[in-house]
């Protein structure tokens, strides 16, 4: 991959020859520019959930660790069962889950679920095929040797690999090596992502706006959308307004601190852009500068120092676009997850749309009920507008409408990603 240097002189028109790749390009682009950030942490299970497993694990401890019940009743050997039943066995003692003792015992014995199966002894009657006789019990339907018992290392064998490097650990992950008796895994280090509002219009909400001015909707978009990612920590820069100077500045800072940076807003050739000059002012180099799809279109891609560089676009709806298709895999990459796409599910439009068949188009759609195919349909919000909050407010999902396409037609079968 090359990375053009741009001069600093290239400022409003910066781009403004610059090829148009297509958004799974420009995705790749991302991800490739993005190096798995190499620090490791030890922490403990709990605050593992949701970072990224550093390291491939193997099974230490055969799971369960002994043979167990796997139900209350009874323990009894095959060889007991022998000409016609019923057969009377006597009950010499009663084992529960945690017991320890090695004491042998003859005929039955009572045994609750999670005890360990005593010596001699390879299956369980469960309670409710057992009558209770005296000081015996009696059984009348010959039991399949081995039942009810869950035999040491059937679940898990030791040796054996358990779970891969790359991964987001869940809940389950963490039983499962809890389950191992490991009390702390090595994750990587949080991802740490540098966030910048630029626009000289914007303000904060909770804060008084006067006229011209709108409310920072971008900030707190991104700000959850990676609070949702426990592997990422964000270093919020605020809001730059559209000067060369304070775009620059926030972000030679921002480089140095951070793994990647996003900034919003001010990466289009327009008069008060200054992003695209500032990252290269700053000695950056930017390798996408405008992608076929809408919205998004002028959103770039690049390095300044060490850090990842994504400059996205201010139309929130152009923000969640180009943060989801394009920033997302390069942060996960960043994060040494093994999988970056976007999670796309087959659906079938229930609208009409013009398009452009040379770009890709994401539109906000909501969920609506499937179809005989089984499969949802999906009904569009927000008719073309990016900049409409509300539409994606409502929206279950983006659905991704293909290059090649110019007309949308009612069943047509497309991807979505819920959002
Ligand atoms: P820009 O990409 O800077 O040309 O901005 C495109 C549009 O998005 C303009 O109308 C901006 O006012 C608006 N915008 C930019 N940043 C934000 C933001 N953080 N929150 C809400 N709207 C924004
Ligand atoms: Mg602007």
């Amino acid at each position: 991959m090359t990375l053009a240097a741009l001069s600093p002189l290239d400022h409003c028109e910066a781009g403004a020859s610059a090829a148009v790749i297509p958004v799974d390009i420009a995705a790749a682009k991302a991800v490739a520019a993005s190096m798995p950030v190499a620090d490791i942490e030890t922490v403990d299970l709990l605050a593992a959930n949701g970072r990224v497993l550093a390291g491939d694990i193997d099974a230490t401890l055969n799971l369960p660790p002994f043979d167990a019940s796997a139900m209350d009743g009874y323990a009894v050997k095959a060889e007991s069962f022998t000409g016609q039943g019923p057969w009377r066995l006597k009950v010499t003692g009663r084992i529960a889950a945690g017991d320890t003792s090695a004491q042998s015992f003859d005929g039955s014995v009572c045994i609750l679920t999670g005890a360990p199966v005593p010596q001699g002894f390879e299956t369980v009657v469960m309670q409710e095929k057992c009558r209770l006789d005296g000081d015996a019990i009696v059984i009348d339907q010959k039991p399949q040797t081995g039942q009810n018992v869950r035999i040491a290392g059937e679940d898990v064998r030791r040796g054996e690999s358990l779970l891969d490097a790359g991964i987001i650990l869940k809940p389950q992950h963490l039983a499962l090596l809890a389950g191992q008796g490991m009390a702390a895994v090595e994750v990587g280090r949080k991802v740490r992502v540098g966030l910048i509002s630029t626009g000289t219009e914007l303000r904060e909400p909770g804060t008084p706006l006067h006229p011209g001015q709108i409310f920072n909707s971008n900030r707190v978009m991104l700000r959850a959308s990676l609070d949702a990612c426990r592997w990422a920590e964000v270093l919020d820069f605020g809001i730059v307004p559209d000067t060369r100077e304070a775009i620059a500045a926030v972000l030679a800072e921002a480089a140095v601190q951070c793994d990647a940076i996003i900034t919003t807003g001010g990466v289009s050739a327009g008069e008060e852009d200054h992003v695209t000059w500032a990252v290269g002012s700053g000695g950056g180099v930017l390798d996408v500068m405008k992608v076929a799809m809408r919205p998004g279109k002028p959103v770039k891609v690049g390095k300044l120092g060490a850090a990842l560089f994504l400059g996205l676009p201010g139309n929130p709806n152009a923000t969640l676009v180009t943060f989801r298709m394009i920033a997302l895999p390069a942060l996960r990459r960043l994060a040494g997850l093994s999988v970056t796409a976007p999670t796309w599910t087959q659906a079938v439009t229930d609208f009409t749309y013009e398009k452009r068949p040379d770009r890709t188009e994401f539109v906000p759609v909501r969920l609506c009920a499937p179809g005989p195919d089984g499969l949802p349909r999906l009904a569009m919000l927000g008719r073309g507008s990016s900049a409409s909050l509300r539409a994606i407010s409502q929206a279950d999902g983006i659905a991704l409408l293909p290059p090649g396409v110019d007309q949308v037609e009612p069943g047509m079968r497309v991807a979505f990603e819920a959002i």
